[in-house]
């Protein structure tokens, strides 16, 4: 089941950038893509796809049941997450917004386990809604680890792919701009073109 939502994710964009395996909340930042030709690609398009995407990073077990209003939040955190990735990069400071859509995705959990009363069988505790408490929970996580890479020593290693039209951030390792071979070799394709056409 899983190879082949793999196989799925492979041919809608490039490998995983430097530094996505070590910070999920980079591949969060980096679930949107913006491919060559005008294309985009969303990992987490559909409520399924969010939910393998959460799967297979270990934020959320098999079987959630994601709702789309959980794909949305997600969706929203990941703008949040991008918005403050590019005022790092850009050395500018950050939006409010994004600030405080980390900071409220990071404090609402845990989700506390309410007290409620039955009628025959008296008091009892329970979540207010499982999924909801996953999402919550796999919000969190993502949120502490955006806080965590901006304000780690990775932060001044992080970079935006310098290969149009890609859209994707890296942490970068050495002098290397792009956030995958492919992206390298269309930077190179593109400025031999350049150079071809300012010769012609
Ligand atoms: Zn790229």
């Amino acid at each position: 089941m899983r190879s082949m939502e793999e196989s799925v994710i492979e041919e809608a964009g490039p490998p995983p950038a430097p530094g996505e395996a070590e910070h999920p909340a980079l591949a969060l930042a980096n679930s949107a893509l913006a491919l060559p030709g005008g294309h985009t690609a969303d990992l987490l398009g559909t409520p399924a796809q969010a939910e393998q995407w959460l799967v297979q990073r270990d934020l959320a077990p098999e079987g959630t049941g994601l709702a789309e209003v959980c794909a949305t939040q997600l969706r929203s955190l990941r703008e949040q997450v991008r918005s403050l990735l590019a005022s790092r990069v850009a050395d500018q400071p950050a939006l409010p917004a994004a600030l405080t859509a980390i900071n409220d995705a990071m404090t609402r959990v845990p989700t506390a386990s309410l007290l409620l009363w039955d009628e025959k069988t008296g008091p009892y505790r329970a979540t207010p809604h499982p999924t909801t408490a996953i999402v919550e929970h796999a919000l969190a996580t993502l949120a502490a680890d955006a806080a965590d890479l901006l304000t780690s020593p990775d932060a001044t290693r992080l970079a935006a792919c310098a290969s149009p039209p890609c859209n994707r951030f890296l942490a970068r390792h050495g002098r290397r701009q792009w956030c995958s071979t492919r992206c390298g070799d269309r930077a190179r394709a593109a400025r031999a073109y350049a150079r071809r056409n300012a010769t012609d």
